[in-house]
């Protein structure tokens, strides 16, 4: 017994202190350049692994300081590296909300480096000299492009949404028909909102068909506003029935209520101009009766991430006013942004070249096929006989919830691997493209790992083949 525990006590003796470690040179060159917090977190995290090592009956690892030092940097470089990284979004879905949706202009971005760089006149009046509003940036710009009286801006539509409900419902009755009690992406769902916001959800009509009579019936004196929500992410076939905007707009009205939509998406423009299904407009849904309303800024808008609300003056007044307001309002890198997305929408003729969401969204399909048909030999060349790639039709979608049955024709680079277990080669292959220096995200579909090419773009293609020899070096059995 003695015996026995006398070993592991004389193997951690053996290993090296952490101070004495410090002050040798390797280590010493490690802190001059890291920093000692983190040289020496790493340090005792992996003398705390040895120590463990050895009361669990290990020989003690027989490191020299420079092994030390080594181990340590590669941690260190791990650490430092940044944990949000660029990546190729060759899944089709053009805005993916786990892959951050709209990519931004040019112009915002240089707004966003310039604004962050230092002071702005984020809340101050040029002209006065006084404190000013930091909606003013894009309240213009959102009333001229929506035809609103009035504008204001949060982090995105779902505090948008909130904002609404709880500004002008609280502790009352909203009610909302059962085909719009809808859940967006994770944590988006209409009647949970409604209950954080501290306002009751009436629902009313049925999963398929609302009537007007169904919103009149549900009206009482407690009731605060109609709300409508674009069923963004799904659509109901068959024998339905929604209440148009109009009707009621007009019921609410009579009964001098606001009339509200949460309308999802929400383009500037009409889609219909660069061949795209219509989506409903800010515009639209102000002409056909609306109060307020809601939309995404990094939807079809295009932008960064925000939700915009429009509509009348004294209710956006009344919005501002909220305490909540405060903790849900945007930053300055987010308004730079905006204002210079929004700018892009004074000139609907170049829009679909200077706005990359639209002009992704807008890819001609044989420029896209042409592009696979040059690079699939390429990547086959990579993948040598591990896999075959070939060209094939597809479809992309828009993705973030906006016109969920219409799918956009594209063309994508079909990987099929070769030989016995496909299924675990294929998720080998996924995986070595997930492991690039910027990352290749693609979909599984039928056996297949599509690349659709529709999101990589001309600028972006020599960086794509790059890295194609470096796959091909790291697949290849040794
Ligand atoms: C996307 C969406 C939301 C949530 O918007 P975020 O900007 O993602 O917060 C809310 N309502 C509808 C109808 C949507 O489509």
């Amino acid at each position: 017994m003695a015996e026995q525990a006398s070993i592991p006590r004389d193997a951690l003796a053996g290993l090296p202190s952490v101070d004495r470690l410090l002050q040798s040179q390797p280590v010493a060159a490690l802190c001059a350049q890291f920093g000692r917090p983190l040289v020496l977190e790493q340090l005792r995290k992996r003398l705390n692994q040895q120590r463990r090592a050895v009361r669990e009956g290990e020989a003690p690892a027989v490191w020299s300081d420079a092994d030390f030092a080594t181990d340590c940097m590669q941690a260190i470089e791990r650490l430092l590296s940044p944990s949000q990284r660029p990546v190729f979004n060759l899944t089709g879905t053009v805005l993916h909300t786990n892959l951050g949706r709209a990519p931004l202009p040019q112009t915002a971005i240089e707004a966003v480096v310039s604004i962050s760089s230092g002071a702005s006149s984020l809340e101050f009046d040029l002209e006065t000299g006084r404190r000013g509003d930091r909606d003013a940036h894009v309240e213009d710009w959102l009333c001229r492009l929506t035809g609103a009286e009035a504008a204001t801006v949060v982090n995105n539509n779902a505090a948008a949404v909130f904002l609404m409900l709880n500004t002008l419902a609280l502790r009352k009755d909203v009610p909302v028909s059962r085909g719009e009690l809808v859940e967006i992406g994770g944590a988006f769902r209409v009647p949970d909102i409604m209950a954080r916001a501290g306002c009751r959800l009436r629902e009313v009509g049925t999963t398929n068909r609302t009537h007007l009579r169904d919103f009149e019936q549900a009206i009482t004196p407690r009731t605060a506003m109609l709300l409508k929500v674009h069923t963004s992410n799904y659509a109901i076939q068959g024998f339905t029935k929604a209440v148009p905007e109009r009707d009621l707009a007009d019921l609410a009205h009579a009964h001098a209520l606001p009339f509200v939509i949460d309308l999802g998406s929400g383009t500037l423009v009409d889609l219909r101009q660069f061949g795209l299904p219509h989506e409903p407009t800010p515009a639209e849904a102000l002409a056909n009766g609306a109060d307020l309303l809601s939309f995404s800024g990094d939807k079809l808008l295009g932008g960064p991430q925000a939700g915009l609300i429009v509509g009348r003056a004294d209710l956006i007044a009344r919005i501002k006013r909220n305490p909540l307001k405060r903790a849900l309002r945007t930053d300055k890198m987010t308004l730079a942004a905006l204002e210079a997305v929004l700018r892009l929408y004074a000139d609907p003729d170049s829009l679909g070249e200077h706005l990359p969401a639209l002009r992704l969204l807008t890819r001609p399909i044989s420029d896209i096929h042409t592009q696979a048909q040059r690079l699939a030999p390429r990547l086959q060349e990579a993948l040598q006989d591990l896999a075959s790639v070939s060209v094939m039709g597809c479809q992309s979608q828009i993705g973030s919830g906006s016109l969920p049955v219409d799918l956009l024709p594209s063309a994508c680079l079909a990987i099929r691997p070769v030989g016995r277990s496909r299924g675990r080669a294929l998720s080998h292959l996924a995986k070595k493209l997930r492991e690039l220096a910027m990352p290749v995200i693609g979909r599984v579909q039928d056996d297949m790992l599509l690349l659709d090419l529709r999101c990589l773009e001309r600028a972006m293609e020599e960086r794509f083949l790059e890295q194609l020899s470096i796959l091909k070096a790291r697949i290849t059995p040794p």
